[in-house]
């Protein structure tokens, strides 16, 4: 089974999320955890987290398909001390946050060398932040997503994020997310069904399925292999509806949230249904 949502506005409360999800039509959704562009954010309040849980269970919206999104001003690869520790210490909280409303991922961008270390050493310090998250929290999956590859962005091919999960400890909670807009740009052809079937083949070989934690589905305004990372509403971009027909009627998909973080909030109601009747009457 598919679940399909939408990275929903979490403004005025946490608890709004599964609200704005459900009006929607969606069966699973992503937020942001606090506020992506301020670093410090109010704790969740017990009725923050009463009413998002009670919520999500009126609802019918699993934690196994709701994927919250961590702040983009977290770097956990900063090459700077003083920098990375901030952002591990935002990460922690934003960690802590999804324990507090019962959920089992957090989704976030790896980091970004801004040349001023190599990229392997980048990555190092990228894992070493993860292992630091995971000791200090519990039962709470790092996501890693794949990028576009855009300046100094790391994670924008297989290797790199297998590179990262090969030196986390706690495997059992490390994974990945995968948003077709980045895999595109980031020089993967998978709108043709050999170029999806190829793409795929390599992710299970050098990282493996068993780690995909969730997907965002996007159109892009760029082409393949430009490492600009521009989202684009369904049919509206460079892919084709091909595509979302492929991810929609293949079981590997099935079970994990599948997010729509396209620009235009107003498509989403029609953009969830529209991938739903991708699906084919055997499913
Ligand atoms: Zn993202
Ligand atoms: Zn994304």
């Amino acid at each position: 089974m598919k679940y399909v949502g939408a990275h929903i506005s979490a403004s005025g409360g946490v608890e709004n999320a599964p609200l704005n999800a459900h009006a929607i039509g969606a069966k699973a959704f992503a937020f942001f955890t606090k506020n992506q562009r301020q670093w410090f954010a109010a704790a969740y309040t017990e009725q923050n987290i009463d009413l998002f849980r009670s919520r999500c269970l009126e609802f019918g919206f699993s934690p196994d398909h709701i994927l919250p999104h961590s702040s983009y001003l977290i770097n956990l690869g900063n090459p700077g001390e003083e920098e990375v520790q901030k952002s591990r210490a935002a990460f922690n909280d934003e960690m802590k946050r999804c324990g507090q409303l019962g959920l089992n991922r957090l989704n976030f961008h790896p980091g970004s060398h801004l040349n001023r270390i190599s990229v392997d050493d980048c990555l190092d310090r990228i894992a070493e932040s993860i292992n630091l998250a995971l000791e200090r929290t519990g039962g709470v999956t790092a996501v890693i997503e794949n990028t576009a590859g855009q300046g100094t962005n790391l994670g924008h091919t297989f290797e790199q994020i297998a590179q990262i999960i090969d030196k986390v400890e706690d495997k059992s909670r490390v994974g990945v997310c995968l948003d077709t807009a980045h895999t595109l740009a980031a020089g993967y052809e998978i709108r043709t069904r050999e170029g999806f079937e190829d793409t795929f083949r390599k992710f299970d070989g050098i990282i493996g399925f068993r780690y995909l934690k969730g997907m965002h589905i996007n159109d892009s305004k760029k082409e393949l292999a430009t490492r600009v990372d521009r989202h684009d509403s369904l049919g509206k971009g460079v892919m084709n509806m091909d595509l979302f027909t492929l991810i929609m009627n293949d079981p590997r998909f099935d079970d994990l949230p599948l997010i729509l973080e396209t620009p235009d909030e107003t498509l989403w109601a029609e953009e969830i249904r529209m991938l739903y009747a991708l699906q084919q009457s055997s499913h």
